[in-house]
């Protein structure tokens, strides 16, 4: 069977059903797939040695004959395996364990090649654990791939595990680096050519990319460190360049296809609203409203991204879009993440608008029956709710806005559903509003369909959050400085508990439980209450009604709920193992405090005693700074995943990475010389294919 790229990864030679089923685990389904499947690192046995020359700590590579193999047991009873190899300079000792089929594999006389640290045992040098590759009895189709790999590159596989630098690739079950080596060698031999070059030239000149030949053969066998670096860089760049490319094109849709209700602005009308709020604004919040109320004046819908810390102050500019779209005769609808949110920009808006007669409603899920909701229908200029904004029986004829405040999580959202266009044929206006610090160079790269407006600055007038680390040793104290802090400020307290999932589960909601049962004793002069998300909305939004009036004077809650909540008397923010927190979830955490008069101050509890989680969480006490914390967080992860973003909704890459800041503004420039060169991109075909089933796979281990 002649293998193309999209043959069924089942119908390559020596893979087959079973092993196809296993490889759909690893997103693997066609031969491109497989091609794409990228390394995260390698294994370097490229240093190979002569047995002589072996010394300890190194990790090389020996060649030579196996002269003795023994199955052996350890002290304690294990299994163990001890061979020696010799070569022309001498005989280096081998020890396996609880390998025991290796001596059907390696039987004396066998002419191996060995990869592996050396190591003193004793006062002997020792080989342990290493990787073997039979030089002699090759699989066939190795052999002659062997042969036609060195005709099209001079320096490439004789081996495929040892002296060179070997790959290793995201396994599971069943499906072994090793193994993966054996097949893409082969799927590189068999089907390289059939990959067209889909990048622009003038790209790969500009950027100094190397072809996607060189790149495909040298991120699995790369000749050297330098070669791999050079194919990371070319894949890299160019799956910065398809997800730039791919905002680009949605937005170009988003403008093409929708058609707004065009709003005019009457500037005395926007600064009698701008006077009579009850403080001045900010200039971040002049510069934003400013650009939105430009927006809401074009022929086609906004599609903004407003960004600010928590507590920068995002309401009131989208009360100013909303009222500016009832001065136009729209409707505008903000839905909010949770009940509480909700309720509680419903008190926000209403104070801002009402003196100007806006009629302004509230939609929850907890509101009991379908007419209830029928009813808001048209009477209202403004609805703001939950999700329940959603359901299909609230229609406004007249609906212009939409406004989605994220808060922290930004999961672009089933906009769809709202921005369903109307009666006239118009679609509204959108704007989304998140407090989530995302480090600007990813959020032009994912959100490059977005524009964006960033409050980078608090209001006036707030103190900065005193925030200390609190070691194990120092709890009680910590407990008793806070009961005698809240006695002389009456101030009140959140006490956050540890992150156990990502979402609220039962596990979580017990261990909220019990947490609240054991500081019941340990702060008997205060009331305390509990939240979690397993609780009925109707029980919340009664526990932090008596918070809020100061009934309740601790809250004991859950991280993931209700991290918008404004509770200006609250003072001091006690975070659980705030070693589980990434430093932006800590930052947005602690930003329920510091919004009244009161010094407020967080206390992070840890039981980690490593220097470097403690050195990430001592940051906290002295950057207060959301954008500079998300920037940390990617920094000081380094090339891991970033920190926190899956609960942020912020993906991962798969081969770059998000602190590879120079390859994000390289690909953005070429994205943008291509596209106001080629708004079409008509001349080039084979990037408009690839764009549209891109087929970059790889999970990074964890
Ligand atoms: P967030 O950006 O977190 O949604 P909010 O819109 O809830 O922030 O604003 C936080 C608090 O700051 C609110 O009580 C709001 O009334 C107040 N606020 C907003 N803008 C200003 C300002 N320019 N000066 C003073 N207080 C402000
Ligand atoms: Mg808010």
């Amino acid at each position: 069977m002649q293998l193309s790229l999209n043959t069924p990864i089942q119908y390559v030679p020596r893979v087959g059903p079973v092993m196809a089923k296993r490889l759909e685990k690893l997103g693997i389904r066609t031969v491109e797939d497989l091609l794409f499947y990228v390394p995260f690192r390698y294994d370097d046995f490229s240093l190979v040695s002569p047995v002589a020359r072996v010394q300890a700590g190194e990790t090389v590579t020996v060649s030579g004959t196996i002269t003795s193999f023994r199955n052996a047991f350890t002290k304690s009873g294990k299994k163990l395996q001890q061979a020696q190899l010799t070569d022309e300079t001498g005989t280096l000792d081998v020890i396996w364990f609880n390998q025991p089929f290796l001596a059907q594999t390696l039987p004396v006389g066998t002419q191996t090649c060995l990869a592996g640290k050396i190591d003193w045992f004793g006062h002997k040098l020792v080989m342990t654990s290493p990787v073997y590759e039979i030089i002699t009895k090759r699989e066939g189709s190795h052999t002659s791939m062997d042969r036609s790999m060195r005709s099209f590159s001079a320096n490439q596989i004789e081996s495929l595990h040892t002296g060179r630098l070997a790959p290793v690739y995201p396994e599971t079950q069943g499906v072994s680096s090793k193994w993966l080596r054996g097949r893409m060698a082969f799927i590189i031999q068999q089907c390289i050519q059939q990959v067209i070059e889909y990048l622009p030239n003038s790209i790969i000149e500009e950027y100094g990319l190397i072809g996607i030949h060189q790149a495909i053969e040298h991120i699995h066998y790369p000749t050297d460190t330098k070669s791999a670096e050079n194919a990371h860089r070319r894949l890299a760049f160019e799956e910065l360049f398809f997800l730039q490319l791919r905002a680009w094109e949605e937005r170009m849709l988003w403008q093409q296809t929708n058609r707004s209700h065009q709003c005019k602005t009457d500037e005395s009308e926007v600064s009698q609203c701008i006077r009579s709020l009850p403080f001045t604004l900010t200039n971040d919040q002049q510069t934003t409203t400013k650009e939105i109320l430009t927006d809401l004046t074009l022929p086609y819908p906004m599609n903004r991204l407003l960004e600010g810390d928590v507590g920068a102050g995002k309401t009131v500019v989208a009360a100013i879009a909303m009222y500016v779209a009832y001065k136009n005769g729209l409707q505008s609808i903000l839905m909010a993440p949770t009940q509480i949110l909700a309720e509680q920009h419903y008190t926000t808006i209403k104070s801002f608008l009402d003196p100007f007669g806006l009629q302004i409603g509230l939609v929850t899920g907890s509101m009991k029956t379908e007419s209830a909701r029928l009813a808001w229908n048209d009477k209202f200029d403004i609805l703001v709710g939950t999700h329940a904004l959603l359901s299909g029986k609230i229609k406004l004829e007249r609906l212009g806005l939409v406004v989605i405040d994220e808060q922290q999580r930004f999961g672009v959202v089933q906009r769809g559903a709202l921005v369903g266009k109307t009666k006239n044929g118009t679609t509204p206006h959108m704007l989304t509003m998140t407090a989530t610090p995302i480090p600007r160079t990813v959020a032009r790269t994912l959100f490059g369909n977005l524009d964006l407006s960033v409050l980078a600055t608090i209001p006036d007038g707030r103190k900065e959050v005193k925030t200390w680390v609190v070691p194990n040793e120092k709890r009680d104290k910590a407990y008793a400085w806070i009961t005698k802090q809240m006695q002389e400020t009456n101030g009140q307290t959140f006490i956050i508990c540890p992150l156990i999932e990502d979402s609220e589960t039962l596990a979580t909601a017990r261990a909220a439980t019990s947490e609240y049962e054991r500081l019941k004793k340990i702060f008997p002069l205060f009331r305390l209450g509990l939240l979690h998300g397993r609780m009925k909305s109707k029980e919340k939004t009664a526990v932090l009604k008596s918070f809020r009036s100061g009934n309740v004077h601790i809250l004991v809650a859950t991280p993931v709920v209700e991290v918008g909540i404004d509770i200006p008397n609250a003072a001091i923010m006690v975070i659980e193992a705030a070693d589980r927190f990434g430093l932006s979830q800590l930052h947005q955490l602690r930003g329920r405090v510091g919004r009244g008069s009161l010094q407020s101050y967080c206390l992070l509890f840890t039981e980690e005693e490593k220097s470097e989680t403690l050195t990430r969480l001592k940051a906290m006490e002295t950057t207060h700074s959301g954008p500079l914390l998300a920037d940390l967080d990617l920094a000081l992860r380094g090339p891991g995943e970033l920190f926190g973003t899956r609960q942020h909704g912020i993906p991962d890459l798969k081969i770059a990475r998000w602190t590879q800041a120079d390859l994000i503004a390289q690909s953005q420039k070429a994205m943008k010389a291509l596209t106001s060169a080629d708004p079409t991109l008509t001349s080039f075909p084979l990037l408009m294919e690839k764009l549209k089933n891109s087929t970059i796979h790889a999970v990074h281990q964890d």
